[in-house]
């Protein structure tokens, strides 16, 4: 009977102790995500980053294709940009990934719709799971939200709309103007605080009406969206266009950007030539980050241009009012 007594009080102190060890160890977890010093995104100075030496660009049979369906690069430790198999849509649609303290920000969401074909929900999990446990972060909030309003950008927005702890920005002017605070579209120029990190936000219409340009400050990058990568910018609205140009000019004349990024690249090394327009495979792309020289030929180009046609650069070409299955090809 003393020996059972003695057992009993033995688990009884066991079963205690692991209670105390368990609760440190949950405790410590929870305590440590809470209390680690904020991550911080000052606006002076420039978190520097690297883009690769080349994208993954698709291949010469798109079946035989063997590359991952979206291509992850972390820009930096805070910033992720995603790429779009080619062999998957030739879009090859560039994505933005942006974290914040307790929050991340997916801009755009691709071409294709089918998770089982482009499985960008998961892709994005593994980020976000992969950053708390370096950053010491957890239960993160995602915002879905895109640059505009065109299929090949929001097709596998479908994926998130059931996802916990997310906000979705939405698919109609009205939902995006209203997230991000802009009332006077496409004039007004907005601030936007993602977690600590300041993005200034503004309408960058003529491409597509709903158009958004974002500049992180914490970077210096300028993200321009489709209405200014290398490639063939389809022009719907030449004012709106001209208007939209010329204010990310001014932009970059008040904040120090370092780069421009995009959502496309179209464009081959050689100077005013683009890819056949449909192709999934781009060996030898140039880079997608852009100049501020180059940005000040598109500037130039809105003096020049008086009339719809197709306007060739070194850079770009410009698809003034053209339909977009209009080819440059001989
Ligand atoms: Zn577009």
């Amino acid at each position: 009977m003393k020996n059972n007594l003695s057992k009993a009080r033995h688990v009884k102190n066991a079963v205690g102790i692991m209670f105390v060890v368990c609760s440190i160890a949950i405790f410590d977890v929870a305590f440590s995500a809470r209390n680690s010093p904020p991550l911080s995104f000052p606006l002076t100075g420039r978190a520097s980053g690297e883009f690769p030496s080349n994208w993954i660009h698709g291949s010469k049979s798109a079946m035989d294709n063997t590359d991952p369906a979206i291509q992850v690069h972390a820009y930096n430790e805070h910033t992720y940009i995603l790429r779009e198999n080619k062999a998957i849509n030739y879009e090859g649609a560039f994505m933005y990934l942006f974290f914040g303290n307790g929050v991340a920000m997916l801009i755009d969401q691709g071409s294709t719709s089918s998770p089982a074909l482009f499985p960008l929900r998961e892709v994005v999990d593994q980020i976000i799971l992969g950053w708390e446990e370096q950053h010491n972060q957890a239960n993160t909030e995602l915002i879905v939200a895109n640059s505009h309003l065109h299929g090949d950008h929001y097709a596998a927005w479908n994926q998130f709309v059931d996802r916990p702890n997310t906000v979705m920005v939405g698919l109609t002017h009205e939902e995006m103007m209203a997230f991000w605070q802009i009332e006077n579209y496409p004039q007004q120029i907005v601030t936007y605080d993602l977690g600590g990190r300041e993005l200034v936000i503004t309408g960058t219409p003529g491409h597509q009406g709903s158009e958004l340009a974002i500049y992180d400050g914490w970077t210096d990058l300028l993200y321009t969206g489709d209405m200014f990568y290398r490639g063939r910018l389809y022009l719907e609205d030449w004012d709106a266009w001209v208007t939209s140009i010329r204010k990310l000019r001014s932009i970059a004349d008040r904040y120090p950007v370092a780069h421009l990024v995009n959502n496309h690249i179209e464009m081959t090394r050689q100077p005013g030539v683009d890819y056949p327009i449909g192709t999934t495979w781009q060996p030898n792309e140039p880079p997608m980050q852009m100049t501020l020289d180059m940005l000040d030929v598109a500037v130039g180009a809105t003096n020049d241009i008086g009339s719809p046609g197709i306007y060739i650069y070194d850079d770009f070409l410009i698809y003034n009012q053209i339909p977009w299955y209009t080819t440059t090809d001989p």
